[in-house]
């Protein structure tokens, strides 16, 4: 706590001796959550002073308040020396333009402009994911058919097979918490978290998502995992890793420590959704399922530990993760389906038939999948996209599968800095 308090004595100091950056990056914070009026969805977190809040509150700021203050922030900050000189202090003056250039776009969108999906994406989240036509697919599809030879829709022969890897409900939490410990406990070998750190597990129903983090600072976390849907058995690792370790947790624990205790960076105690931050939470979160659990380390683990803890046939482990291989081909066709109902070209039925067809999502799912993106729109893109630019990076700087050991350090120091999706490439 002293450290808090410390890092807030230091900044209101600095704010009152006048330092631009820190007026900057306290004005941005107000805006983030004054945004949060006119969007329910864009603040995702904020665990930074009350007064700030209360300020934001009580000022009522219109939709062309905060276009016209955004704005005007944006100005001063590329008038303003990226003060520190070093390369953090850098990433930090660009991760501030594009955070509000984000803000001015959303407001747009939220007083009515239409973007196209590439055009919103590339305001919101600083990329636009690559197009593929319906044949890259089918060639995914070709080969799924030769594994669940047979009559009727692939998607309904898939299903009925997968239905053998359902985690019970009953065996849902003893699963999940054995998945978390086991992520926890492969970050904690390569990276060194706050002391105090920790989350809980909540199960809900009714989302459009099938798991969320919820960072409350200081540390900790809220994880939720919706039940509406069975959930799979690679669902505990995967949403294990990406909402805890080395996911969303980790990432905004390291952003706490080194850039708001250690520099006493206001703006990172809030987190706005619709921004290119997102791309590198989702990308990293994402990407960090495979750093901790590389391929067949993966394999043996579901094997020894999580089929027998979720009474599933162990035998039966490989023959499931061969086939979730095959699938992970396909993992592009959610952004297709969004992009084509965003864009207006197919409806909300047509959309649910196409991920049927070429995501292979049962009805139920491919319903939800929709709800998804009448919610979060061009975000989908965050987490494919988002992983692979993620991946790219960590690889151009040495940080290949073969060097798991540069892989992790080069993973720790993205998901410690302010880099944004352009600064990837
Ligand atoms: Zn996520």
């Amino acid at each position: 706590m002293t450290r808090v308090v410390a890092a807030l004595a230091l900044l209101i100091s600095a704010v009152q001796i006048g330092d631009p950056m820190a007026q900057i990056s306290r004005e941005y914070v107000r805006l983030v959550l004054a945004m949060g009026d006119h969007d329910k969805d864009y603040v995702d977190a904020y665990y930074g002073p009350e007064d700030v809040k209360t300020e934001a509150a009580k000022a009522k700021l219109s939709l062309d308040d905060i276009g016209k203050s955004v704005t005007s922030v944006a100005g001063r900050l590329s008038g303003a020396p990226a003060a520190g000189g070093d390369e953090l202090s850098r990433l930090r003056h660009q991760y501030l333009q594009k955070q509000l250039a984000a803000m001015s776009a959303r407001v747009r969108m939220l007083k009515g402009e239409r973007l196209s999906f590439d055009e919103e994406s590339k305001a919101l989240y600083d990329a636009v994911a690559p197009t593929y036509p319906d044949s890259h697919f089918q060639a995914v599809l070709d080969r799924l058919e030769k594994r669940f030879p047979g009559t009727g829709p692939l998607v309904t022969r898939f299903d009925t097979w997968r239905r053998d890897f359902v985690i019970p409900r009953e065996k849902l939490d003893t699963v999940f918490k054995a998945a978390i410990d086991a992520c926890r406990a492969q970050t904690l070998k390569h990276v060194k978290l706050p002391a105090n750190e920790s989350f809980t597990v909540e199960y809900v129903t009714g989302k459009s998502w099938s798991g969320y983090n919820w960072y409350q600072g200081n540390f900790r976390s809220l994880i939720q995992v919706n039940t509406d849907l069975p959930i799979y058995i690679d669902r505990a690792i995967d949403l294990a890793c990406h909402e805890g370790y080395p996911g969303h947790h980790v990432y905004n624990a390291l952003l706490e420590q080194h850039l708001v205790k250690d520099r006493g960076w206001l703006e990172f105690t809030v987190y706005p959704l619709f921004t290119p931050q997102s791309l590198i939470a989702e990308g990293t979160a994402n990407f960090g399922i495979e750093v901790a659990f590389p391929g067949q380390e993966r394999v043996n683990f579901e094997k020894n530990t999580l089929f027998p803890l979720a009474g599933l046939d162990p035998a039966r482990a490989a023959e499931y993760y061969e086939v979730q291989g095959l699938m992970e081909a396909l993992s592009y066709a959610g952004n297709e389906a969004a992009r084509r109902y965003l864009d207006g070209k197919i409806d909300a039925a047509a959309a649910t038939a196409w991920l049927e067809r070429y995501a292979l999502m049962p009805r139920e799912r491919a319903a939800q999948r929709v709800r998804f993106f009448d919610q979060y729109r061009s975000y989908v893109i965050n987490y494919n996209y988002g992983k692979d630019l993620v991946r790219r990076f960590i690889e151009s700087r040495g940080g290949t599968a073969q060097q798991p050991e540069k892989r992790w350090q080069e993973f720790t120091q993205l998901l410690s800095s302010p880099r944004l999706p352009s600064g990837l490439r």
